[in-house]
């Protein structure tokens, strides 16, 4: 990276799971470019690791999140073991975070699911797309394919855990959230093709569907009306 004066705004960033710690320098308007006026967080912290910007949107650490799923992600007879074994042990491997979540919202820990969590708020949600700021997530298209290479099957769980505290931005509260909205897995791309009530893309707020978007392109999505989703029998 050039040294620049204007890369003086210190970001602490926190891995919840296992708590390590690092402070990057980003320049202000780029954290404001992307915290408030809907640019890709890869657009404006291109310098920034993708370890360095997950760690900033879900406060997971690479190292972490390769953890929880590596033995599913390289180990096809790990997973199909898992999904055969499903009924007595959980094939996720479950961490302190999960654990704390699963507890506070008494969810089983034995239990099909994978848990994301967002920890900052998209404050321009209500602005842009007329979204709750306190339910909006926003998601890319390589996260969304992840997360269900990650699942068991179509009928997992995935819990997205919205959590922050007060705080103020662009004239713009965001307030106290600890927020939980849940979708399966083989639903969760099918939320991104309802167009204008659940999702809208990040880049240009446009109605862009799945199957045509770009592994880059993020969506904002309304988690709130996933219980609107249909599932299929
Ligand atoms: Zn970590």
């Amino acid at each position: 990276m050039t040294v620049d004066k204007d890369f003086n705004f210190e970001l602490d960033l926190h891995c919840n799971k296992c708590d390590h710690t690092e402070t990057v320098l980003v320049r202000e308007r780029d954290y404001d470019a992307w915290s408030g006026n809907g640019v890709f967080i890869q657009e404006a912290f291109y310098y920034l690791s993708s370890d360095q910007r997950e760690l900033m949107i879900s406060n997971t650490c690479g190292v972490c999140w390769n953890k929880i799923y590596a033995h599913e992600m390289f180990d096809n007879r790990t997973v199909h073991d898992a999904m055969i074994d499903r009924s007595n042990e959980p094939s996720i491997e479950r961490n302190e975070l999960d654990h704390v979540f699963a507890d506070k919202h008494n969810i089983d820990i034995k239990g099909d699911w994978l848990l994301r969590v967002q920890s900052n708020p998209f404050f321009k949600a209500k602005e842009k797309y007329g979204f709750d700021i306190s339910s909006s997530v926003y998601l890319s298209k390589r996260q969304i394919k992840t997360i269900q290479e990650k699942a068991d099957s179509g009928l997992t769980m995935i819990h997205f855990w919205l959590n922050w505290g007060d705080q103020m931005r662009f004239d713009t509260l965001a307030l106290e959230t600890n927020s939980v909205y849940s979708v399966q897995s083989r639903l969760l791309s099918r939320c991104m093709e309802c167009g204008e009530t659940f999702a809208k893309t990040l880049k240009d707020g446009g109605y862009l569907p799945y199957d045509d978007a770009e592994d880059d392109d993020v969506w904002i999505i309304n988690v709130s009306k996933f219980n609107n989703l249909k599932v299929e029998v």
